[in-house]
């Protein structure tokens, strides 16, 4: 008996004392997930159809290629992987995803799940690739809000990837940033918990969402479109609470890749103006906020000084491939 009660307190104290190693039980949480950037342009990815500027003329001689903006998720524990997006390039993003993480012989099922944020065709269109003409999956589960899951219900071809249980559709409850609605959190894998967030954006089709991944370990949150971070009072904040690392909507710079257009009246928040509302947390915890989204014109894609200009004010541009531990 005396034995048994000196080796409880052994095992007590080991931990304890390995809890103080790690700085408490809170940070010796370790991760179940990890987050991997797949894609990091706008809709158009780059080379962009039609454009004859020096950014794709060049991109076309040296068959660089920049997908649309996308991350994968991998279960650590199951080998189980997720989809942000469906992306026009969703064969080389999937493939991208299998080789960064090992995984193979998932002809049917090449994900276990992909959440959606709207329906602008970098962000949905590649689920036709889920259709009888090519992958033909079986029942792939789709998050997206419930504007979204009636569009892609009731509009072919979509509605097709529904009859025929080649995708399956599961409605969101989004939360509001002005903090009247919570979102109900959902778990597209199990132990990762999401909650998505409405963002004000261009919603022809669908209403548009952002994304927060909770693991045990860290929260993820992706917006690749938001029109202004200015829609009401505390947005941007209430997206980036309880945030260890966001990627947000870089389409544009400063407006100079737009010549002729006041970039003041045009959607999206430029990268200056982030970086100007979030200087504190760019100086305080460097590489907290990462750019994606940007679009095929934007210097900052283009050009590696300013690249490294950005990233000394603590705000680097997505890479693809890296990966964060969640
Ligand atoms: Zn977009
Ligand atoms: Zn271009
Ligand atoms: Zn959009």
């Amino acid at each position: 008996m005396n034995l048994l009660i000196a080796i409880v307190l052994a095992v007590f104290s080991f931990s304890s004392q390995s809890e103080q190693a790690n700085g408490g039980t809170a940070d010796s949480a370790s991760p179940r997930f990890e987050v991997i950037v797949l894609g990091r342009a706008q809709d158009g990815g780059l080379p962009h159809l039609g454009c004859t500027r020096s950014c794709c003329i060049n991109a076309r001689k040296t068959g660089r290629l920049e997908t649309p903006a996308c991350l994968g998720v991998r279960d650590l524990e199951t080998g189980r992987l997720l989809l942000l997006e469906a992306t026009p390039r969703i064969e080389h993003q999937v493939g991208l995803l299998h080789e960064l993480t090992g995984s193979s012989g998932k002809p049917r099922k090449p994900v276990d799940g992909i959440l959606l944020t709207h329906a602008h065709i970098g962000h949905y269109a590649g689920l036709i690739q889920l259709g009888r003409e090519v992958a033909s999956t079986k029942a792939t589960p789709v998050w997206a809000t419930p504007r979204l899951c009636d569009f892609l219900r009731t509009n072919g071809p979509w509605s097709q990837l529904v009859e025929l249980n080649q995708i399956e559709l599961n409605e969101i409850a989004p939360g509001t940033t002005d903090g009247v609605t919570t979102p109900q959190p959902f778990e597209p894998l199990p132990g990762l918990r999401v909650e998505a967030f409405r963002v004000p954006h261009r919603d022809e089709f669908s209403d548009t969402v952002a994304y927060k991944l909770r693991g045990p370990l860290k929260t993820v949150l992706f917006c690749p479109d938001v029109d202004r971070w200015d829609a009401h009072d505390g947005l941007l904040e209430k997206l980036l609470e309880g945030v260890d690392v966001a990627y947000v909507d870089a389409t544009f710079y400063d407006g100079r890749e737009l010549p002729g257009r006041n970039i003041l009246e045009v959607p999206h928040p430029p990268m200056i103006r982030t970086m100007e509302l979030l200087e504190a947390v760019g100086r305080e915890t460097p590489g907290r906020v990462r750019f994606i989204h940007l679009n095929h014109t934007n210097p900052a894609l283009n050009d590696q000084d300013l690249q490294d200009t950005i990233r000394a004010r603590g705000f680097p541009v997505a890479e693809v491939g890296e990966r964060i531990a969640i």
